[in-house]
């Protein structure tokens, strides 16, 4: 099918007709939606990348055909602007053409192809090849606005994990891509941080002209459907997402030569014959016009990007060494005493208020414990006791109606931690308090590799480099006997005792001071569940880890722990010497659950 023959594009050429300068100026964006329009680029400008919603008008053109791209290029052209329109570089395409003319008649300003003497570019996909000026708007359409989408789903969460600047999510499917592939695919729209702050995957222009970005000119990205714009100004740090050891490579080959201009340092494509050609057809023209200062566009080529495998084959080739690699560490000093505390819970309480067909339940009831580096506590109970209630108000998914938690590692034991915000809460879980849930699926990413999972953990917790992260991923799985060979398989096709160790080993994976097990071997096989207690045991002696566990079975709690804390309907009803409550049960309630596990 011919493209000139698309309805939609032939509608355009339509309405460019009727727009034509000759027969008036027709309004594409009445005055008020380009005021919207501008304020919210006003915004994308002081908030470099950051995604700002605006009140999206219908336009004269379908959605997916620049519609975003036309409201920011009309809201901001006058008469005196000269414009330009490219569709993949290429000045002479049927929706390109047909835009300019579009804009040209309801504005009245001049059209070009010339980048020089363009004031605003509006894009599909490129920047120019021309080193552009401070007085130039490049203007992209955007086809998916958010970064996120390829790694998340839901809406929900992709404003959380831009409000904490969390993108441990990209990275580790930059990490999954080297794993499979041993290069980093993300060809299109190959996300950047902004500022060290805000994740963005420019439109999908090729990595090629990802380095032109925030130079001299102003870059203005917009969705029309989404209704939203967001904002490169110039002289904007901004930086493609990539390991430190293995760089961002832009497309670049060496026998890639224009066959029309001769041109080497230009983003080019194939033609139908298999030839290279410059995809900015205004370059490739003036190239052979001898019009061009061939010193500018170099210095502007993304030369310092131009792929070099062997750099990358040395990071990708990393030898995995498994446990050897493995630090003494996640060691600290301990103090002198060894007793201070590294979690304290105090007079903590919880009620789950009543709701249509039940009562309210008081499922904490001032809940107090403290426990030290290198020491492991148990809290046991029958289901339904308060135990999980209690965890969850530690980690921050449930609020605690009163009491107090104190980690030693925050701000120095001083400050509480149920105030903290849930931005700064959530943070507290990469490396300083960890979690393995009963369910290894509440804590791991099933569709994503045992390595990679980890990678997660790593990424978030500031670590950069994929060899690092291999080989710490590597030490950590062989430390909870999963065999090396199975580190880059997606974690779902594991059985529940392997799930079960990965998500040990990614709990430990950034040496947190805390570590909360809830039922960590509640779901699994008897023989499967005494191996995967063992490894715990070994774990905890070998670290100086304070560790909480919580288990309805007296003999999970005492093949981990030293001390323990008993909870019935909420309440703590007797704490002690795990070994003391066993042989000396003095609450009828923890007698009865000790004769339950010798029975
Ligand atoms: P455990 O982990 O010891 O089995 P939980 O802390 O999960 O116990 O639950 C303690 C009590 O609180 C139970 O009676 C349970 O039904 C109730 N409960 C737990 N979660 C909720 C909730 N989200 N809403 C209402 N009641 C809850
Ligand atoms: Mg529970």
């Amino acid at each position: 099918m011919s493209t000139a023959m698309h309805p939609t594009t032939r509608g355009v050429a339509a309405i460019a007709d009727e727009l034509a300068p000759e027969t008036g100026r027709p309004v594409v964006l009445d005055e008020q939606g380009k005021r919207e329009v501008r304020r919210a680029c006003l915004s994308g400008v002081c908030i470099p990348g950051h995604q700002i919603p605006f009140g999206s008008r219908e336009m004269p053109v379908a959605r997916g055909w620049g519609s975003g791209g036309l409201q920011v290029t009309v809201a901001l052209a006058g008469p005196e602007d000269t414009v330009k329109v490219i569709d993949q570089g290429d000045d002479e395409g049927v929706n390109a053409v047909n835009l300019r003319r579009l804009i040209r008649g309801s504005l009245g300003c001049s059209g070009t192809t010339d980048a020089r003497e363009a004031t605003i570019i509006q894009s599909r996909h490129r920047v120019p090849e021309e080193r552009l000026r401070p007085d130039q708007i490049v203007v992209l359409q955007v086809p998916v606005s958010e970064p996120l989408r390829p790694v998340e789903k839901s809406v929900t969460e992709c404003r959380r994990m831009h409000g904490d600047g969390d993108y441990s999510k990209t990275w580790v499917a930059m990490y999954e891509d080297l794993v499979t592939g041993g290069v980093i695919t993300a060809a299109a729209g190959y996300p950047v941080l902004i500022h060290d702050r805000h994740l963005m995957a420019p439109s999908p222009i090729p990595r090629w002209d990802v380095p032109r970005f925030g130079r001299e000119h102003l870059t203005l990205l917009s969705h029309g459907r989404d209704k939203k714009i967001y904002a490169v100004p110039p002289h904007t740090r901004i930086e493609p997402i990539t390991f430190t050891d293995v760089p961002f490579e832009v497309e670049y080959d060496t026998d890639q030569v224009c066959v029309r201009c001769g041109s080497r340092d230009t983003y080019q494509v194939a033609t139908r014959e298999g030839d290279w050609v410059c995809s900015d057809t205004d370059w490739c023209a003036r190239v052979l016009d001898g019009d061009v200062d061939r010193d500018d566009q170099l210095a502007v080529a993304p030369r310092a990007y131009y792929p070099d495998p062997v750099v990358r084959a040395r990071a990708v080739g990393t030898e995995l060494r498994g446990r050897a690699d493995l630090e003494p560490g996640g060691r600290r000093a301990v103090t002198a005493t060894g007793t201070e505390w590294a979690l304290k819970v105090s007079g903590l309480g919880r009620t789950y208020p009543a709701r249509r067909g039940s009562s309210a339940v008081r499922a904490a009831v001032d809940v107090s414990f403290d426990v030290a580096p290198g020491e492991a506590l148990g809290i046991i109970g029958e289901s339904g006791s308060g135990k999980s209630t209690v965890f969850r108000c530690v980690i921050g998914e449930e609020p605690a109606d009163t009491g107090s938690v104190r980690l030693a590692a925050v701000g120095d034991g001083e400050v509480e931690v149920l105030d903290l915000d849930a931005g700064a809460r959530r943070a507290l879980r990469v490396s300083t308090l960890a979690v393995v849930h009963q369910d290894p699926a509440a804590g791991l990413d099933l569709r994503i590799s045992a390595g990679g999972n980890i990678a997660e953990r790593l990424t978030a917790a500031g670590w950069r480099s994929y060899a690092d992260i291999r080989r710490r991923a590597a030490a950590l799985l062989d430390r909870v006997e999963v065999p090396l060979g199975r580190m880059d398989d997606v974690v779902g096709q594991f059985s529940g005792g392997m799930r079960q160790r990965v998500q040990i080993a990614k709990a430990l994976a950034a040496d947190p001071e805390v570590l909360l097990l809830d039922e960590p071997t509640t779901g699994l096989d008897a023989s499967v569940a005494a191996g995967v207690l063992d490894l715990l045991a070994e774990l905890i002696a070998e670290r100086d880890v304070a560790v909480a566990v919580v288990s309805h079975d007296f003999g999970v709690i005492s093949a981990l722990t030293d001390r323990a804390l008993v909870m019935q309907r909420g309440h703590v009803v007797e704490t002690g010497l795990t070994d003391q409550l066993l042989a000396d049960p003095h609450h009828p309630y923890t007698q009865r659950l000790v004769a339950a596990a010798r029975s």
